[in-house]
Formats: structure tokens, sequence, C-alpha cells
């Protein structure tokens, strides 16, 4: 459904498309948190089922050099999974690809379209990857753009394509068609979310992240803020902003069906 726009473009109601399944692609745990979570809470109150994937365990998120990243990693599954029981996930799959050293390659990719092809999304949510100064004040994590590249190149063309990994359909993990992206941490939103009843489940789930957040109250403010603005631009009290990339319509059929029609009509 294509939301009403204002004259600057900008959309003037909240989105109102919903996946029967999304799945969250993040990079570290507590990305998803303090990303989508509010929005992720929204569509699983309102009947969608939701998976998230960690590409990492965020084993380098500390400030000690002397700590065993492997304990570190432990503590932030285990924080992680707690969120997601907050926010609703009907589960979470954590990738254990090294925090901080994250690439686009094939490994990532295959990992991506397998989870994808398991669990089924009509949506992927995951970070804007081209988003690498966010508002000209700091440097995005090259694990969030990395995650989000892997999310958009394991979504289009490989997890519709039998042929691509071909011994992941040959074991039974059919392509599956992903509709829509939904890019978090954007600086070129053109679709709000309304999370007006589900911020408490964003804040209840980062309360979770106990290694990773010093001053609660202080973030609760910040977050509050930031999602207070964003719902300003569709009229309602808090809202995630997302660049949303519809892939297929709905009504529309597989492309590699309208490809075949319109060869047929030319011939
Ligand atoms: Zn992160």
């Amino acid at each position: 459904m294509t939301e009403q726009t204002q004259p600057d473009g900008a959309p003037a109601t909240p989105h109102d498309w919903r996946p029967a399944r999304f799945m969250v692609i993040a990079a570290h745990p507590d990305d998803a948190d303090f990303g989508p979570a509010a929005t992720a809470a929204a569509w699983i109150d309102q009947g969608s089922v939701g998976w998230l994937v960690c590409c990492t365990s965020g084993d380098q998120g500390g400030e000690d050099p002397n700590m065993d990243p492997l304990e570190l990693a432990a503590i932030r599954e285990r924080e992680q999974r707690a969120a997601a029981d907050v926010v609703g996930y009907a589960g979470v799959t954590f990738l254990h690809m090294p925090d901080g050293a994250l690439v686009n390659d094939l490994i990532l990719r295959e990992h991506l379209v397998r989870e994808i092809r398991t669990f089924r999304p009509d949506a992927v949510l995951a970070t804007d990857p081209e988003n690498t100064f966010p508002r000209g004040a700091g440097v995005n994590h090259t694990d969030h753009r990395a995650a989000g590249w892997a999310a958009a190149d394991a979504v289009y063309p490989a997890a519709r394509n039998p042929m691509a990994f071909p011994w992941l359909a040959k074991s039974g993990l059919e392509k599956q068609i992903v509709r829509r992206l939904y890019f978090f941490w954007t600086h070129r939103a053109n679709a709000y979310v309304d999370v007006s009843a589900t911020i408490g489940r964003k804040l209840g789930a980062l309360r979770c992240h106990e290694s990773q957040i010093q001053d609660f109250a202080a973030l609760e403010e910040r977050m509050g803020e930031w999602t207070a603005l964003q719902g300003k631009e569709v009229g309602v009290a808090h809202a995630d902003g997302f660049f949303h990339v519809v892939i297929d319509d709905d009504e529309a059929p597989e492309p590699s069906e309208a490809i075949e029609g319109a060869a047929t009509l030319e011939a």
C-alpha cells in the first residue's frame, strides 16, 4: 500500500503494511533493540511472527582487554535472548561471526540465505548500509554496514534463486521470495511505523543489555526523544523511521513468471 505523501515527498501517514513473517538481521546483540524493537513488538502484537538473527555475539563489546571474549559473548547472547523474549520474537539465531570483523562475503551470505529459507520471512529488517556517517556526527560501525549489505544481498537475489548455493535447495531449503526490505538507522527514512503502543517494550528489551548500558535513565530519555521526533513526521506520539524498499508488490506475480510472460508476448 502506498502512503499519502506531503508536497516535499515525506509520508504523511504511518506506514500500514505488515508482514506475516519478518526477520531482523543485526550485526550485534543489542542492535535490534536500539533499532526496530518497537516495530517488531507492534507487528508481533498484531499477529506477525518475528525471528532475530545476530551475525556476531558482540565479543568485542567491552572496555577490558583482559576480559575473555568468549565469556563476554556468552553474557551478550543471554542478554539478547532475554530482550528477544520481551519483544516477543519466536526465536534467535547467533551466527557466531567475529565481532569487529564482519564481512559481506559468500560465507555470511550463505548463512543468511539458510536462515531466510528456513524461517521464510516476507520482510527483512536490517541496518542501512549506506549510512556511513550518521548525521555527520560519528562513524557507523563497520559491522553494521557489512550486516546491512549482507542482508540485502542474501535477500536479493540469492534467497529466491534456487541455483544460488544449490546444495541448500537440494537439501530441501526451497527458494524464498522476500518482498520487502526495511533499513533502520537510516538517513533517508520514507516509511514511519507507529510504535506509540510498544515503545515501553523497546525500553524493556534495552534494559536486558546490562553489560552495554551504564546510564539507562539517560538512554531512556534519548530514545523517547528520538522516536517522538520521528513520530512527528506522521502525526503520532512515537514512530520508527525506515528506508523501505519494495522488491515485489503483494499482488505482483513472481518476477520469473513476469519475465516469461513478457517473452511469450514478444514471441
Ligand atoms: Zn552494534
